[in-house]
């Protein structure tokens, strides 16, 4: 168990992200309070930036971020 050290930047922990109270919780021990490597916002977070985190991307959300994260580097190499 282990507390996120990125949870100062992350709009899930805000509330900014429309969730119900029950999911809410239940990710908040799974993730900001349980195994935060484990989350979807944080493994784009410590990747690429806050700046990358899609608004409505979930901490259960893992299957996304693959995509998400080569959806970057291919428009990085397009600039290069
Ligand atoms: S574990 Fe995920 S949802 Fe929780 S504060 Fe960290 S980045 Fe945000």
């Amino acid at each position: 168990m282990d507390t996120c050290k990125l949870k100062p930047f992350c709009r899930f922990f805000k509330r900014k992200i429309p969730i119900h109270d029950v999911m809410y919780r239940t990710d908040l021990n799974r993730y900001c309070d349980g195994i935060p490597q484990t989350c979807a916002i944080y493994q784009v977070m410590e990747k690429a930036g806050f700046l990358e985190v899609p608004d409505d991307l979930l901490p259960n959300q893992s299957f996304r971020v693959q995509k998400i994260l080569g959806g970057i580097h291919r428009t990085y190499a397009a600039k290069v």
